[in-house]
């Protein structure tokens, strides 16, 4: 099957003007000019003024917030926003637990995203959410364990026996996600570290706000007491940044995504280079909470790998109403570090993101032997206006291919033009 569209951007490689995919099974088989391909142009479809590219890829992101949007107002502290979320959470039933899921969920289909790393909070819901959706997932179960007197090794081997029971569909890949230096306790840490050396995915959040970097390094601030009240015990702190102490844990590791990494000194992003960890960046979340500015050059520099994320709704400002959408992640970059080249934004939605979850050549581009995942957005400029098209995108995209599937608007509902 080829697809021909006034724009196909690999973005691999430069955008190509009047564009052809082609597409056998679930895989892409060839990228090319429209008038290189020799078949008749019957034979295609003609998707028209559009920018054909590949689906974007979503580093990190938490489905079951969808409805929290809008709920909580940015705090003075963060140690009081997790106050604020962990109340919302324990009204929050199975029942609204799966309808926000999913509302996430389809949110992220519409704009544009078809590989999600999500993190799983309810894994006795995940069998039946996973089948709802027709998204590419890397799921990742969220465990918290920080006080003192908790089993490590149990509460870890419960979790690694129910992944070996319920393999997802598709054949994703399901990882972990120890939640946070501050809430997994480093005997945790050290357990999963082990797994992560055999090849378990993993992501962390490190280095989010001022207070975990003021616990780990001076062992004091509202996130430290708020802790040390909780019950962890809190003798590992005092002694370095946040990155350190996850390093002196050994869950520093290239199969490991980092997300946030907001508060990090030169060291520590040698430190996160030197170990090839990834580092997940989510824009909106950085400006609901009016973070210090992101470490963009430091790190592009030391060589590690940026991608961006969208975190959750209940980290970003606007209400309400505001969805999921990587366009939004995309700008909000744009606006923070303006001297970025769209082209480079669009990499860490899509290419660096790609790496991150190890599915480089596989998603994040449009090449021969790649996933046939695709989205087209209306576009109707010149060629190299397109880069600056795709940042500007709002609202859903115009349609969703994924595994060779057209799966948005509806399957029903192919985007069909006379060829
Ligand atoms: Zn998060």
């Amino acid at each position: 099957m080829w697809l021909r569209a006034r724009v196909v951007w690999p973005v691999s490689c430069a955008p190509i003007s009047d564009g052809a995919v082609c597409i056998e099974g679930n895989s892409i088989t060839a990228v090319e000019r429209w008038s290189d391909v020799s078949i008749s142009g019957s034979a295609a479809t003609d998707l028209g003024e559009v920018i054909l590219m590949p689906g974007l890829v979503n580093a990190h992101c938490h489905f079951d917030y969808t409805d929290f949007a809008g709920r909580i107002s940015p705090a003075a502290s963060f140690a009081q926003w997790i106050r604020h979320i962990v109340a919302l959470k324990a009204d929050f039933d199975d029942a609204a637990h799966w309808q926000s899921w999913l509302r996430g969920a389809a949110q992220c289909l519409a704009h544009g995203m078809t590989t999600v790393a999500n993190i799983e909070t309810r894994r006795e819901c995940l069998p039946g959410l996973w089948q709802q959706t027709p998204l590419r997932l890397r799921p990742f179960i969220e465990m918290i364990l920080l006080r003192a007197d908790s089993d490590a090794d149990a509460a870890l081997s419960e979790i690694l026996r129910w992944t070996n029971q319920n393999p997802l569909p598709r054949g994703d890949r399901l990882g972990l996600s120890p939640h946070a230096p501050y809430t997994a306790k480093p005997d945790l840490l050290r357990r999963c570290a082990a797994r992560l050396a055999d090849g378990l995915p993993m992501a962390m959040h490190l280095a989010e706000s001022a207070e975990e970097d003021d616990m780990f390094r001076n062992a004091r601030g509202p996130l430290y007491e708020m802790l040390a009240d909780a019950g962890r015990e809190m003798s590992d702190c005092g002694l370095g940044s946040a990155v350190l102490h996850a390093d002196r844990c050994g869950i520093l590791n290239r199969g490991l995504i980092a997300v946030h990494c907001n508060y990090v000194d030169a060291a520590d992003i040698d430190l996160l280079a030197k170990r090839g960890v990834h580092v997940a960046h989510c824009p909106r979340s950085h400006s609901y909470f009016g973070h210090r500015p992101f470490p963009l050059d430091a790190m592009a520099k030391a060589g590690v790998n940026v991608c961006l994320g969208t975190d959750s709704l209940a980290t970003v400002r606007g209400g309400a109403r505001v969805e999921l959408d990587m366009f939004a992640e995309m700008r909000q970059f744009q606006r923070a570090h303006p001297e970025t080249a769209p082209t480079a934004i669009v990499h860490m939605a899509t290419l660096n993101a790609a790496r991150a979850l190890s599915l480089q050549g596989c998603v994040g581009e449009l090449a021969p032997q790649s996933w046939a995942d695709l989205i087209a957005l209306p576009f109707a400029g010149p060629l190299a206006s397109a880069p600056d098209a795709v940042l500007c995108h709002a609202g859903p995209v115009r349609a969703v291919m994924l595994n060779g599937q057209w799966i948005w608007p509806s399957p029903s509902s192919a985007p069909v033009h006379a060829g």
